[in-house]
């Protein structure tokens, strides 16, 4: 593979904030990474690039240039190959990053969603971060069809222990449990399946230093859309990484513009928002290119599920919500707004992992077009203020959230059928809200939303308090999930 990467370089886009390393790679007290480390990969990666090096999960490297914030040159120990690798996929041989069953930040939410998943069956376990204890840690394992956690305590010696056995480390605490059972129904297997894969910098080795592609080794392969700001494609780029690829309407928007909040976008790193991977701005129609979602959006996926075998169940229906908080509770700390959220704009990809999408572009569409065309402006999810003032904030998002619950709730369910747009704001004038959804007899998700659809802004609350009350549902009930009977 060779000549991939545009020779344009947009100057402005490349002045992007580079975090100095990942939180799976220790560094020195300077901030180098100590030398003659081995580091092991933690999931499998397939080159994309010049110069990069593909490997599978467990292999080991030896560092060769760390000079890139974010891409190694490594040697492999396995076939003595060089290459450059994304710093996300691997970890120092001896830290807990490494164990293949140390899943870090995990919530017990996401570590229930991933044990119950197929790829796991009984004994499938991992240790994650305590949600709520500093430095300490829990262990959750899958039981026939449910999930158990369990505190790792953590006594004045460092010894760890789940039940009246210590351990000096975590790898010896899981050795001991795979061989000898913690309960009478709960033994270690083997580590839970990873079932996202990190979130890199870049679309590539050679997109570092300029993320202005040459569109000619983009390859569109499939419409897959028509949306507010252009067409949609599922497309490759460099004829190797499936790409999703969005053409903007000429003269949508300015180029200008539009460079200014792509490189907002393209910082705005998180597992549940869409990554913005690269742009060909130099012709028109202008490209964005993120990262492809195999299922499409959230609005049609739960329709076409609804009433049938596959409909989406209650459990998977918070856990959605929780994604898209979580989402949100990110552009929320960076200060930014999304500005059409709504599950048309929520996009689904393997094992219900959901990704919020297209923030900030509804501000770059030109505002006379936007305003004026009745299908493009999406009155149902927009906040009062936003309807008579066109004030928009993170506020005026948490509204739309509310809208969005009511969505997830309905599967797929349309706000307000019985009103037309215009007759919309007049009705929240009122005071007039959108009722219980229909069969969700569970009032605490009900206040959630009314909370979200206070009329003083700033009584709405924060996404991160959304995020922590959907994270805390099921916890509230302990380790069952509710009946699915009851909200469906
Ligand atoms: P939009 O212009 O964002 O409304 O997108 C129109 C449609 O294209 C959506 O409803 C999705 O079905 C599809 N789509 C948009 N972005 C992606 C993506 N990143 N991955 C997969 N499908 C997408």
């Amino acid at each position: 593979m060779g000549g991939v990467c545009s020779t344009g370089i947009i100057s402005q886009l490349n002045n992007l904030k580079r975090q100095v390393y990942p939180s799976n790679v220790e560094s020195g007290d300077d901030g180098s990474v100590p030398k003659g480390k081995i580091f092991v990969a933690l999931y499998d990666y397939e080159g994309r690039s010049l110069n990069e090096l593909s490997f599978s999960a467990q292999e080991t490297f030896d560092i060769l240039d760390r000079s890139d914030d974010n891409w190694w040159k490594v040697q492999s120990r396995k076939t003595k190959e060089e290459g450059f690798i994304p710093i996300e996929y691997i970890a120092d041989d001896y830290s807990l990053t490494s164990k293949p069953w140390y899943f870090g930040k995990y919530k017990r939410r996401e570590a229930e969603s991933a044990l119950v998943l197929s790829q796991n069956s009984k004994g499938s376990f991992l240790i994650r971060d305590s949600e709520s204890g500093a430095g300490l840690y829990s262990l959750s394992v899958r039981v026939e069809k449910t999930v158990k956690h369990f505190r790792i305590k953590k006594d004045e010696d460092n010894k760890f222990s789940v039940t009246e056995n210590k351990f000096s480390s975590l790898d010896a605490l899981v050795g001991y449990y795979k061989k000898n059972k913690i309960s009478s129904t709960v033994k270690l297997y083997k580590p839970c399946a990873r079932i996202e894969e990190p979130c890199t910098k870049d679309l590539a080795y050679c997109t570092i230093e300029n993320w202005e592609v040459d569109r000619s080794i983009i390859e569109l392969k499939k419409q897959i859309g028509e949306g507010n700001f252009g067409e949609v494609w599922d497309g490759t780029w460099n004829g190797r990484v499936r790409v999703a690829v969005k053409t903007l309407k000429p003269n949508s928007m300015q180029p200008e513009e539009f460079l200014e909040e792509a490189k907002i976008m393209k910082n705005l790193c998180h597992k549940n928002l869409i990554k913005l991977l690269a742009v060909c701005t130099q012709e028109e129609p202008m490209y964005i290119i993120s990262e492809f979602m195999k299922k499409g959006s959230l609005d049609v996926y739960l329709k076409k599920r609804k009433g049938t075998p596959n409909q989406v169940k209650f459990h998977v229906q918070i856990n959605i919500a929780a994604q898209v908080a979580s989402g949100m509770a990110h552009i929320e700390m960076n200060k930014y707004i999304h500005r059409d959220l709504a599950a048309r704009n929520v996009l689904v990809g393997e094992n219900n992992i959901v990704k919020v999408a297209d923030f900030g572009l509804s501000r770059l569409v030109d505002e006379d077009i936007y305003m004026s065309t009745g299908s493009m402006f999406p009155v149902k999810w927009t906040a009062p203020e936003g309807l008579t003032h066109r004030e928009f904030s993170i506020k005026s998002d948490v509204w739309a959230y509310g809208i969005l619950l009511y969505e997830i709730l309905t599967h797929g369910g349309i706000p307000y059928p019985e009103l037309f747009n215009e007759q919309v704001l007049s009705k929240l004038q009122t005071g007039y809200r959108l009722p219980i959804p229909p069969g969700c007899k569970d009032k605490r998700l009900y206040d959630i939303m009314l909370d979200t659809w206070k009329v003083n802004p700033m009584e709405r609350p924060t996404f991160e308090i959304l995020q922590e009350k959907l994270d805390l549902y099921f916890k509230i009930e302990g380790s069952e999930y509710l009946d699915p009977k009851k909200c469906n």
